[in-house]
């Protein structure tokens, strides 16, 4: 029987209640599918750090490099700690140091779930570039806290880093509806997004049989809201990738219902996978979080480790259960009741 390894990561807030959840439906999964899931489970979190000055061990890199996939919960407790030490400490130094260059995330209606626009036919996929771009942490301060302060924040796009996410895009393009929107501010930012569009033109020859648009940001974050149901794929940099997924979130219908999954296509290091949403002090330890959007990570988790029956199973599961209304709504379902409904449509 094939057993894969899996480091957990549950983090702060819901981060737990949702990885629990997940790795319940896993658990039915790999059961039903004749397969084993042997996970380890790290306590790195903001609860960590204030014990230990640091969000993950200093060999912590190196002690997830031999898993087959890292699952993540959620990180992040801003009454405690601060958003960008956790977010700096913890999740974007696993995206970079495994080359995790692309973060995928899905987008569409489930049965039975409307989404404020009522966005029928709604199923895009963002691709969100995962290592450079605004978040590259490149800058630094000087004169903190006098009147002539200077804050530089640089933006890094690399010709390697910048083909490969586009390239990524065009082949998932190319395995969908056939149609690519390269999104970003070329107008304003004439030298990086200048760039991104010749790369994107260039890439395009190689893609004849991939219809491509360009799309400023703002614009961009109209069209999802006045005629979603026209996207296929999207790819953006890492900023605008990560607004337009909360915006893609919202349309499906909440947070609770996006997945993610951080990928090293050249599979040379392990990839993560993890929800969309952030550990949401305002509802933790109130078992009302939705599990969804953490279980089809799960999903996207199996898929990449190769077990793709099981993956589409549990899909189809989530799909059976909303179909019946569970958790279509905030505060409808439990988080445990959600739970429930899917191993049970997993397992019927
Ligand atoms: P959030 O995603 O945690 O919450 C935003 C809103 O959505 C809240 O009202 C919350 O209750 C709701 N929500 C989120 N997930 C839900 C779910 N599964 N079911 C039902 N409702 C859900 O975003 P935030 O409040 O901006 O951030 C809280 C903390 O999470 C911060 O520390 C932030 O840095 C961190 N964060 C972490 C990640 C991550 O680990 N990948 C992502 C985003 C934010």
């Amino acid at each position: 029987m094939t057993t894969y390894k899996l480091a957990l990561i549950p983090g702060d807030g819901i981060g737990v209640d949702v990885t629990d959840a997940a790795m319940q439906v896993m658990g039915a999964a790999a059961s039903r599918f004749g397969f084993a899931l042997e996970s380890e489970n790290f306590p790195w979190s903001c609860a960590y750090y204030l014990e230990h000055g640091t969000m993950m061990p200093e060999d912590g890199i190196e002690t997830l490099r031999g898993f087959d996939a890292i699952y993540l919960g959620a990180v992040g407790w801003p009454a405690t700690v601060p958003d960008s030490v956790s977010l700096h400490g913890l999740l974007l130094p696993i995206r970079k140091a495994f080359n995790q260059y692309a973060n995928i995330r899905p987008h569409r209606l489930l049965p039975g779930v409307e989404g404020p626009l009522k966005a029928e036919g709604f199923d895009i996929l963002c691709i969100r570039e995962n290592t450079e771009g605004e978040y590259s942490g490149a800058g630094g301060r000087v004169h903190e806290g006098k009147d002539n302060e200077v804050a530089v924040e640089t933006s890094v796009f690399t010709r390697a880093g910048v083909e490969r996410i586009l390239r990524f895009g065009f082949e998932q393009a190319r395995a969908r509806r056939g149609h690519l929107t390269s999104v970003t501010k070329s107008n304003a930012q004439k030298y990086s997004m200048v760039f991104w569009n010749e790369v994107t033109r260039e890439l395009a020859a190689e893609y004849p049989d991939v219809t491509v648009s360009h799309m400023h940001i703002d614009a961009m974050a109209a069209k999802m809201v006045m005629a979603p149901q026209d996207l296929d794929v999207v790819v953006a940099s890492n900023l605008f990738g990560d607004i337009l997924t909360d915006l893609g979130a919202a349309i499906q219908g909440g947070l609770g219902f996006a997945a993610s999954a951080n990928i090293n296509p050249d599979r040379s290091a392990p990839s993560m996978f993890e929800p969309v949403h952030g550990s949401a002090p305002d509802i933790a330890g109130k078992n009302i979080a939705n599990p969804i959007a953490a279980i089809w990570s799960g999903a996207q988790m199996l898929e990449h480790l190769g077990e793709a029956e099981a993956s589409a199973a549990v899909l189809s599961a989530i799909e059976a259960a909303t179909a019946k209304g569970i958790g279509i709504r905030p505060g409808l379902n439990t988080t445990d009741e959600i739970t429930a409904a899917v191993i049970a449509a997993l397992e019927a």
